[in-house]
């Protein structure tokens, strides 16, 4: 069943009963009081004009990328449980990664600082920029992009219109615009930890805890159509290292496409 679809299809039956909404691609926005808004439009920008060269990273070296908690296909745990509402489902689910990750992100924060990571980088030529209040894209140190990411992410979840956890109340109909959105900024977080910390994650041997979760997270944004290809890959001069990782698993059965 699609998420986007099974949201259109009780968008339909509730503008039925009401005057008809615009879509409010930008809704999301509203939940961000007090916090610069991590923009849908964001950009990737390479740092240096040049084509990479890409050394083979850790992460896709064996034994490290085979490392799992989890053996075989995730296509099994990201279905929809049966008699679970579908946004229960990808709400629930977004908590849970937001949560695993956010433990990952604390273990190493003291490694991950304005001097180590001056940039939000997750490929050898890539660094996320951030829009700011004044809709300019700016690089921002990894930690504070990170900081601002798992800040607006958690007001939201604890957001009661926005993740509404009481019987009685609804979910709004910005809720698939804003999960999308979550999740685009959850990947970038992945993706800098893959890029730049992923030797502590050995360090902890961390790594089959680690890849799981990612892999989770990833069989789950396909499945529920939450994730982008493009986000994934990056562009061809500005690749995202994890879009390699990604790659790697579908070969290996571990993904779907
Ligand atoms: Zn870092």
């Amino acid at each position: 069943m699609s998420f986007f679809n099974s949201i259109s299809r009780s968008m339909t039956r509730s503008s039925q009963r009401g005057p008809k909404r615009s879509p409010t691609p930008t809704s999301a926005s509203a939940s961000m009081d007090g916090m610069p808004p991590p923009s849908p439009a964001a950009v990737s920008v390479p740092s240096t004009p040049v084509t990479p060269s890409i050394p083979k990273a850790l992460y896709l070296s064996r034994p490290f990328v085979e490392a799992a908690l989890v053996k075989g296909n995730f296509k099994t745990i990201v279905m929809l449980p049966k008699y679970v509402d579908i946004m229960e489902w990808v709400a629930v689910n977004i908590f849970d990664f937001y949560t695993n990750l956010n433990e990952f992100y604390g273990v190493i924060t003291e490694c991950c600082t304005q001097q180590a990571c001056p940039t939000m980088s997750a490929g050898p030529v890539l660094n996320y920029t951030w829009i700011n209040q004044e809709r300019k894209s700016v690089h921002l140190p990894a930690p504070t992009y990170i900081d601002y990411v798992m800040t607006w992410i958690q007001n939201l979840l604890q957001d009661e219109s926005a993740f509404p956890t009481k019987s009685n109340h609804e979910f709004p109909q910005s809720f698939p615009s804003t999960v999308k959105h979550m999740y685009r900024q959850l990947l970038r977080v992945f993706a800098h930890i893959y890029h730049a910390h992923f030797h502590q994650i050995l360090h902890l041997r961390s790594e089959p805890h680690f890849n799981s979760l990612f892999a989770h997270f990833l069989s789950f944004g396909r499945e529920y159509e939450l994730l982008e290809i493009k986000d994934m890959k990056g562009s061809p001069s500005a690749p995202v290292g994890v879009g390699q990782l990604w790659e790697k698993w579908k070969e290996m059965g571990i993904l779907e496409g």
